[in-house]
């Protein structure tokens, strides 16, 4: 579990809905839940540049540096507001997000989450929504520079698509993708739609579920097993899961409806492939959820799955 001031200064302050309170929230609602000595805090600590160059390229990490000093204007179109030291602060959620990874692969945690982190619309070369770099995306990277791994499962549960992670792997084979969001065409980033399995030799291997505005935990269970079963057919190495907690009832910027139990469900069903096809090996990132109850709620019932799953 990591934790740290480092984290909680990922937000963009101002009445923004990716506010810096988020981090706090929730680590004061994973207190209650009075897990013990189940749990393990680590600090975060920052990527360096050539570890977000696996993901990035070199000109829009330069970008990001230079906006970063400036620190004013937009890194995007007007979602993802500069701010003085932005570069850095993001690079300290990548960086947490590696060290969740090494602590996974090292064996120093059985499983790992990361809050804050699962910045999933941060494109290679560009900002998206709130996200300036994408952990999840170089994560992937990392595991196969670093460790050797080539077959990687990335789910997503965020209410919006992991446009990010999709399109910066859209030709990739072993990216196995799988993503239950909100229908493209009723909220950002628009994309996601179920024929975009992946492109050239990754055909077939990227999922898709839009729902439609509205859909709960009925839809959701009559979703999960497909992405149970494409992952039980794709063997990945290891299993990243982004588990926004915009897709809950009561978000304030998207209309799904799921309880919390989803994010339970989703856990608990990837500790048991991971399990059975990694090695044990997961590792979480909180994603969106701009109902501060909701992130509260949601993030903590994924740490105790992975807690109380055997
Ligand atoms: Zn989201």
């Amino acid at each position: 579990m990591f934790r740290g001031e480092e984290l909680a200064r990922y937000g963009f302050g101002d009445g923004h809905p990716f506010g810096c309170d988020r981090h706090e929230v929730f680590h004061d609602e994973l207190a209650k839940a009075c897990l013990g000595d189940a749990i393990r805090y680590a600090a975060p600590r920052r990527a360096s540049v050539d570890e977000l160059a696996l993901f990035h390229l070199p000109e829009y990490i330069n970008f990001v540096s230079k906006r970063s000093a400036e620190g004013c204007g937009f890194l995007d179109g007007g979602d993802t507001p500069a701010f003085p030291g932005v570069f850095e602060i993001a690079a300290d959620v990548v960086g947490t997000t590696l060290a969740a990874v090494d602590a996974v692969m090292q064996g120093d945690a059985r499983r790992a989450f990361v809050p804050i982190a699962g910045l999933h619309h941060a494109g290679r070369d560009h900002a998206a929504g709130f996200c300036v770099f994408n952990d999840c995306g170089v994560a992937v990277e990392y595991l196969r520079h670093n460790y050797d791994l080539q077959r990687i499962a990335y789910v997503d549960i965020d209410a919006h698509h992991g446009d990010g992670v999709f399109y910066g792997f859209e030709y990739d084979p072993d990216l196995l993708f799988a993503d239950i969001h909100e229908d493209g065409r009723f909220l950002y980033p628009g994309t996601g739609a179920a024929n975009e399995t992946g492109k050239g030799p990754a055909t077939g291997t990227k999922l898709n579920i839009p729902l439609p505005p509205g859909a709960g935990d009925a839809e959701f269970a009559d979703a999960w097993p497909a992405v149970e079963a494409f992952i039980e057919h794709a063997r990945p190495e290891f299993i990243i899961l982004q588990c926004g907690a915009d897709s809950l009832e009561g978000d304030p910027i998207t209309h799904l409806r799921f309880t919390e139990d989803a994010h339970a469900r989703a856990a608990s069903e990837l500790c048991r492939l991971a399990a059975k096809h990694c090695g044990g090996r997961i590792v979480a990132t909180g994603g969106g959820g701009y109902n501060r109850h909701n992130v509260a709620r949601a993030w903590t019932r994924v740490v105790e799955s992975f807690v109380a799953t055997a």
